[in-house]
């Protein structure tokens, strides 16, 4: 004890000097100036003090005032200043990596050392810090995973959460372990920042903690919508009611199996597509009738372009933020811009295109304003923003609660419900229930709602545990690489373009990795590995060009490939040698017997027509196929189901991504699979197996058995 104390205050005494140093040679002066300039600064004593004072604080401020950079760096400071710097140990959390990354880096900096030295920062997978890092910036499910093994925090002195104002889910959940750790550890500071001003329900949580504000320095922005818009540059606004009852449909859908994968996504594309001309189409027939002396190939982009000429026209010298959905739209707009006579001017319009870690949209406004008052045009009419706002439900209660249910039984916090119930605002019961159903029919918890060895591989794996199970079932056998593509591919987004005006070659274009497949999920590992070779010899670009793919989203299915393997690797799942963990990756029945163990009960019935098909499913009766899907370019399909993953409903319900199963495939592989079902489910097969088997599903079922009784035994 005492020898330890002793090192550390000599380190201590260490790092103070070299942060006096810093701040006095003229560069750290000089950011020193910089960092009072900001509005946290004059809050700093006021923060330290109620900090010092009380378990949980909570801080608001506007965007930009300082909270992340400077708060978690004030009290880091104080504690070296006051020679107790090596005892510290401060976490900040973030909701992405990228910011986790970008903070830390942009702290060190103003400390004037390297990265990794008293500030690093951890992400999934990746980290900089070191011996010295008594400040790191990581993100939420860091701290969240770092909490199922060390449930106390031993040795953490202060954690600040940021961002709580966007109710993430992760967040949210952190906020109730942590609360249910404060009494176990008295020393531990807990501070909450917000960048609006809904501090009271964070401050009421924790039992009416103080709150602190940032008054902020920002600027006015005037608030112009659709309507305005429109009447300015000509044009009248009649009625937007579809928007209002698509959002309501979308809202009351929420957490009743329906929409399941990036709720968030879609919920911000209401808003955000009605800069393009889909949303026009799809959510208001009503306006295409009285814009329609626009074409409708390229209304959204023209209509941008009119606000852009207003501007330049009439408003005074400045910079001009457009945001838009994706790259496609982006890049598709600069060429248009381009071509203008007045915006393509080089001498007057300076064009700018950036994307990647743009934040999401509650900060769109905030973007304006910082430096000098301005104007926001949102091209969608004011009754959407109402509605948006509704939107900013917290994720918790946006979000199929399986694989929060699965972290809470690995955190062994107790039963879910009751956990969930202790929720800053608690999902409703009825859909934890369907989540505990629903895992238990995968077979991740058992009849008593505990953990199955197959729940606990799943928890590890940072994906929807149905995507999860496929990825451990292609492991088992051997199919493992078009599995891995895969499920990456279905929890980022799909890489196959489809730009509105060439939809019909976009279309071709996928149906060329699908030969005789009739799989959308077979075309993905086509059109995945025919980049990697494209890659390999220099012509990726060319590839994704020909074929309609985005090149972003197949380095990001990349990237996430070589994390999940990674994670497989580290949980004993995989076999060191990549040739025997894709033993069976030819053969095709295989693989479309595990996208069914992981998509079921995701299956539609093909119902033969004279001339076509029709597609049923149990919930929904008829659906239809997406344009996109591959499927839909068949006159027949010669197999009896199709499996999917997703569902979506506009009018009719659509499926999206799909792939042809047989019978066969179905009884074996879809289904319960929880370990007393499984049982019952496997010996009813046995007696049929003869009857159904092809020969090499044969082989697998029986593998299927026996490494089911492994993976579910206790
Ligand atoms: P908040 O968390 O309150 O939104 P930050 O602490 O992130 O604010 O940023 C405070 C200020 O620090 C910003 O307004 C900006 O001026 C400056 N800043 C933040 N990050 C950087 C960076 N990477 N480079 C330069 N300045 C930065
Ligand atoms: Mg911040």
């Amino acid at each position: 004890g005492s020898v330890m104390e002793k090192v550390l205050q000599r380190r201590s005494l260490r790092m103070r000097n070299m942060q006096r140093a810093w701040q006095e040679s003229p560069e750290g002066k000089k950011m020193l100036d910089f960092r009072k300039s900001l509005p946290a600064f004059r809050e700093k004593e006021k923060l330290l003090q109620a900090i010092a004072r009380n378990q949980v604080v909570v801080v608001s401020g506007e965007t930009g005032c300082g909270k992340t950079t400077q708060l978690p760096q004030y009290i880091l400071e104080s504690e070296i200043e006051s020679g107790r710097g090596a005892f510290c140990s401060i976490i900040c959390t973030q909701p992405r990596r990228i910011s986790a990354m970008s903070v830390s880096e942009r702290v060190s900096t103003e400390r004037g050392e390297p990265l990794g030295e008293s500030v690093g920062y951890k992400v999934r997978l990746e980290g900089m810090k070191g011996k010295n890092t008594h400040l790191l910036f990581c993100t939420s499910g860091i701290l969240l995973r770092r909490l199922l093994s060390d449930r106390n925090l031993n040795g953490i002195t202060h954690v600040f959460v940021d961002e709580i104002h966007e109710r993430g889910m992760n967040e949210d959940f952190l906020l109730i372990v942590l609360k249910d750790l404060l009494p176990r550890r008295r020393d531990l500071r807990l501070i909450l920042m917000s960048a609006t001003l809904n501090a009271e329900l964070f401050s009421n949580f924790f039992g009416g903690a103080p709150t602190i504000h940032i008054p902020g320095f920002t600027y006015p922005v005037r608030a112009h919508f659709l309507e305005d818009v429109l009447e300015r540059t000509g044009y009248k606004l009649t009625s937007f009611n579809q928007i209002d009852d698509y959002g309501q449909e979308k809202m009351w859908k929420t957490q009743k199996q329906l929409v399941p994968r990036k709720r968030k996504n879609k919920i911000t594309a209401l808003v955000e597509d009605a800069l393009t001309k889909s949303s026009f189409e799809n959510y208001s027939s009503g306006v295409r009738d009285s814009l329609s002396c626009w074409t409708p190939d390229c209304m959204g982009f023209n209509l941008i372009e009119a606000v852009l000429c207003h501007i330049c026209r009439k408003e005074r010298p400045g910079a001009v933020l457009v945001f838009m959905t994706g790259w496609e739209d982006i890049s598709c707009l600069r060429d248009q811009i381009r071509a203008h006579p007045l915006l393509g001017d080089p001498n007057r319009v300076l064009l700018l295109t950036c994307h990647g870690s743009m934040a999401t949209s509650e900060q769109r406004r905030g973007r304006a304003g910082r430096v000098q008052p301005g104007e926001c045009y949102h091209l969608y009419p004011s009754c959407v923003y109402g509605a948006f706002s509704e939107y900013q439900l917290p994720e918790l209660l946006r979000t199929p609660l399986n694989s929060l249910c699965l972290q809470i039984k690995s955190l062994q916090v107790g039963s879910i419900g009751e956990f969930l119930s202790a929720a800053l605002q608690p999902p409703e019961p009825l859909a934890v229930q369907n989540a505990v159903d629903f895992l238990k029919m995968i077979g991740a918890l058992d009849e008593k709602e505990n953990l199955t060895n197959l729940g606990e591989y799943l928890s590890m794996l940072p994906v929807d545990p149905k995507l999860g199970k496929m990825l451990i079932m292609g492991t088992i056998f051997r199919c493992f690489d078009p599995i891995l593509t895969i499920v990456a591919g279905l929890s980022v987004k799909d890489p196959f373009l489809l730009p509105q005006d060439k939809k019909d070659l976009a279309g071709t274009a996928k149906s060329r990795f699908s030969a005789k497949d009739y799989s959308d999920h077979m075309a993905l590992v086509r059109a995945y590995e025919g980049w990697k070779d494209a890659e390999r010899e220099g012509s990726a670009y060319e590839y994704c060009w020909r074929n309609f793919l985005s090149a972003q989203t197949l380095q990001a299915i990349h990237s996430l490939r070589k994390q999940f393997s990674f994670i497989l690797k580290d949980a004993g799942l995989l076999d060191a040698d990549a040739n025997t963990n894709n033993r069976l990756s030819h053969n095709q029945s295989l693989v479309r017997a595990i996208i069914c163990s992981g998509l079921f009960p995701g299956i539609a019935s093909v119902v033969p027509r004279e001339t076509s098909m029709s597609f049923k499913t149990m919930d929904d009766g008829q659906v239809l196929l997406y344009a996109n899907s591959v499927n839909a370019r068949y006159q027949t399909i010669p197999y009896p189901w199709l499996v999917f993953g997703e569902k979506v409903k506009v009018n009719t319900v659509f499926i999206r991504d799909s792939t042809g199963i047989s019978d066969s495939i179905l009884i074996l592989f879809g289904g319960t699979l929880s370990r007393g079902a499984m049982a019952e489910h496997l010996k009813m097969l046995e007696g049929y197996i003869d009857f159904f088997m092809d020969p090499s599903l044969a082989e697998c079922y029986w593998k299927l058995k026996e490494e089911f009784d492994k993976l579910l035994q206790k």
